[in-house]
């Protein structure tokens, strides 16, 4: 990582680098950091360039996966039965033709995917903000300051940059200009002004480079069409205030991941699919909603800035107040638990509800529930290993305790549908509190689909809906329906004969339109 363990995550609020400083909000370093208690991992401050590597260096583990750099797509035909797109090497400009299953767009905000489906994007510009990259060896020690991750300047004129380290071992920092105005051309930025105003005086730097671009708020009108998916800054492209966009397009990533893998395998039926939509576009528009509203705390600051950098007892009690005011007011955008892990499906099609409220979705706040929808709350089971390494590529159905019930009837709907499910019993108290059911299932994403504290007498359809083979109407009493009977010869009625009902219909979805007995071939991708 290029930020040393030991280099603190601070945020400093200042009038320059030099100059005074206004408040500080501490975040210590990830070596004395104490454990995350909602999370078996910790906070990491990562820039893209070292990101974007150790991604490759995942995909490139799993033998099916291809890396092409340096193509391009030039367009793609989508019809019922799959996808043929044309690709071209850009330094040989040799030409290649792919078929696919599927295809899904990860081509950032302006996505040529997306235009050629003509989907729009709801929302609007906020502004054109400049990054200027530069190595400055000592910048710290020269400026009389401690070190620090991130600093906002807020000065006369308001907060109107940031200063960011990169790489501190090699001196590398970014300045960011929130707004520069109108878009303007990276040759005709006045880089030493920006700087000076910033470090607040003339500092001699080895430029890295400059970039101008357009920040904005906007979500895609639809995340889908056919067989074509979008994902990422092609479907929401939001204010970096709060560092919410990257882990937002992963999101989709992990939703829609699991969906395709399942439908290309067989198990996963048409509705699997069209959830991708249902479930994440909501949260495309939660994360975007807050981060303009991050963003917006920027620009509020007019009162008492004229007296901000005096050095006279006036000034030093506008920046007490002030500073107390921006960290719980700017700072927000650096308390975002809630916001980052607390996201849950509502209305998914694909989660069944227990009929349990809902908990407020605090930006700051984590709720961990197993509510469905949610995502299944991390617990430390013994020293190293957190309930989350039980979940991965299939569902489990989590017994919680010794004497749950047993999940043979899930198992049994599940084989027979080849849907892949493991059954394990958890007995640490902290779980069986937390999870609140004592069957809890698991989806491949870690997000819960189903809890109860009996078996379900409609295991089959519990399994079909999971699995996207049934639409959720009138499925609300998928627990243990009150007024169920069970007769002598093993027949279970409700008042409205729903498992039967609901059985016929299953099979039939299964027999008619399962992607298991598709008598074409998968595509090569
Ligand atoms: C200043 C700033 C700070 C940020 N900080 C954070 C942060 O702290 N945390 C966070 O989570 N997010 C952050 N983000 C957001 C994050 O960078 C983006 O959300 C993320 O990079 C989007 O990833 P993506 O893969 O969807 O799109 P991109 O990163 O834009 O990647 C799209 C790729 O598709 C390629 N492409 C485009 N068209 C074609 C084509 N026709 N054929 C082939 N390839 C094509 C492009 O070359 C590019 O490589 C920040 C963004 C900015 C601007």
């Amino acid at each position: 990582m290029p930020v040393p363990p030991d280099y603190p995550l601070d945020v400093a609020f200042v009038t320059t680098l030099s100059g005074h400083e206004i408040g500080r909000m501490p975040r210590p370093p990830r070596m004395s950091e104490q454990p995350e208690p909602h999370s078996p991992t910790r906070l990491q401050v990562c820039s893209q360039m070292w990101f974007d590597p150790i991604l490759q260096r995942f995909a490139r583990r799993f033998p099916h996966v291809r890396l092409h750099y340096r193509t391009r797509l030039e367009s793609f035909v989508a019809s019922e039965n799959g996808v043929s797109a044309k690709v071209v090497e850009i330094e040989s400009s040799q030409r290649g033709h792919i078929e696919a299953d599927y295809i899904v767009g990860c081509d950032g905000a302006n996505s040529m995917v997306r235009r050629s489906l003509s989907i729009g994007l709801d929302g609007k510009t906020l502004g054109h903000p400049v990054h200027l990259y530069f190595r400055a060896p000592n910048l710290l020690e020269m400026c009389g300051r401690k070190p620090t991750t991130f600093f906002i300047t807020v000065d006369r004129g308001g907060v109107w940059s940031n200063v960011r380290v990169i790489d501190p071992v090699n001196a590398m920092w970014r300045l960011m200009v929130l707004d520069a105005g109108s878009a303007l051309d990276a040759e005709a930025v006045d880089r030493e002004a920006y700087l000076r105003r910033a470090v607040g005086r003339p500092l001699k730097v080895e430029w890295l480079g400059t970039s101008v671009w357009t920040r904005r708020s906007v979500v895609s009108q639809r995340y889908a069409k056919g067989r074509v998916f979008l994902a990422g800054d092609a479907v929401h492209q939001l204010s970096p205030t709060g560092a919410l966009g990257m882990n937002t397009g992963i999101g989709d990533a992990v939703d829609l991941g699991w969906k395709l893998a399942a439908v290309l395998a067989g198990w996963g039926d048409t509705d699997l699919l069209s959830s991708y939509e249902i479930e994440r576009r909501p949260i495309g528009m939660r994360n975007v909603g807050m981060a303009t509203e991050f963003y917006r705390d920027h620009q509020k600051w007019d009162d008492d800035l004229a007296f901000i950098e005096d050095d006279s007892a006036v000034g030093a009690e506008v920046r007490r107040r002030m500073g107390e005011a921006l960290v719980r007011d700017i700072g927000r955008m650096f308390r975002t638990i809630g916001l980052q892990i607390g996201y849950r499906y509502e209305n998914s099609p694909i989660c069944i509800p227990d009929g349990t409220p809902p908990y407020p979705d605090d930006p700051e706040i984590f709720v961990p529930s197993a509510r469905p929808g949610s995502r299944a709350p991390h617990v430390w089971l013994s020293e190293n290993r957190s309930i989350f390494d039980l979940y991965g590529r299939g569902f489990v159905l989590l017994r919680l305790g010794a004497d749950a019930p047993d999940g043979s009837r899930l198992e049994t709907a599940a084989a027979q549908r080849r849907v892949p499910l493991k059954t394990v019993t958890v007995t640490d108290r902290e779980a069986i509190q937390l999870y609140e059911k004592q069957l809890v299932l698991v989806r491949p994403d870690g997000h819960v689909a189903w809890r109860g504290d009996t078996t379900p007498l409609d295991a089959a359809t519990v399994i079909d809906r999971v699995r996207g083979a049934q639409r959720p109407s009138g499925f609300h009493t998928l627990g243990i329906p009150s007024g169920t009977t069970t007769s002598a010869n093993g027949t279970t009625r409700t008042s409205g004969d729903v498992r039967l009902e609901s059985e016929k219909r299953s099979r039939a979805d299964i027999e008619q339109t399962s992607p298991n007995d598709r008598s074409r071939p998968p595509k090569r991708t």
